[in-house]
């Protein structure tokens, strides 16, 4: 069987609780590797470069996009965001599950290139909840939280490109779905051509 792990792609609403998901599945299980991606956005307060993300100049950007040195990136409120090449492609070869924390665009990108790659929609139960989700964390304007809303209106427009939509009311139970998909998605014949060619070439000496 083909011991490459599988590229798993995670995108959802802001509110959605998508990065505690990611957080817990990498706590729990160490076969996932999570991809940090290059962006041209400030850090916010308490961001770390090399943690959260890789903050760099446009132009340091706009090089690495010279070089084919991303996988994918996207423009998205005026800042590039894109996913290294190198660390992908080394952590694949090792057989880790990788993690791509990306928005839609990036996501369909990624589709194209790796047809084989698995990507999941996390959503919280209902709109309502949504919204309360994000009134609950206490510290965004009333005026970002109506920007996010109207935002995840427009997103869940792009909810049909995915593989997997994957409910988050109870944590646990999203990580362990998310996980089993994960588990299912790495046996789909489109990964394995090595081996299903092995199989009927040693079978052939039954025809
Ligand atoms: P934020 O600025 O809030 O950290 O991220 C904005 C959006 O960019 C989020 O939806 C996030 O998932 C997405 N994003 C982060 N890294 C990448 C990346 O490497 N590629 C793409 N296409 N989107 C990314």
């Amino acid at each position: 069987m083909d011991k490459k792990g599988i590229l798993l792609v995670i995108s959802g609403f802001s509110g959605a609780g998508k990065g505690t998901v990611v957080n817990r599945l990498m706590e729990k299980y160490d076969e996932y590797a999570l991809s940090i991606s290059m962006t041209s956005r400030s850090p916010r307060p308490g961001e770390q470069d090399g943690v959260n993300y890789f903050f760099v100049s446009r132009e340091k950007f706009e090089k690495t996009i010279a070089e084919n040195g991303f996988l994918e990136y996207a423009e998205y409120c005026g800042n590039y965001y894109g996913t290294p090449k190198e660390f992908v492609n080394k952590q694949l070869e090792a057989g880790k599950n990788v993690i791509l924390e990306i928005e839609i665009q990036g996501a369909t990108n990624i589709k194209k290139v790796f047809p084989e790659s698995l990507l999941i929609f996390i959503t919280p139960p209902s709109a309502e909840e949504l919204e309360k989700r994000l009134k609950g964390r206490g510290t965004e304007t009333d005026e970002v939280i109506a920007k996010r809303l109207r935002r995840a209106y427009e997103e869940s427009d792009g909810m049909d490109t995915y593989d997997y939509i994957i409910v988050n009311d109870d944590l646990e139970t999203c990580v362990e779905d998310v996980h089993s998909t994960t588990m299912v998605a790495r046996n789909q014949p489109l990964r394995l051509h090595g081996f299903i060619e092995n199989m009927k070439t040693q079978l052939e000496m039954f025809k």
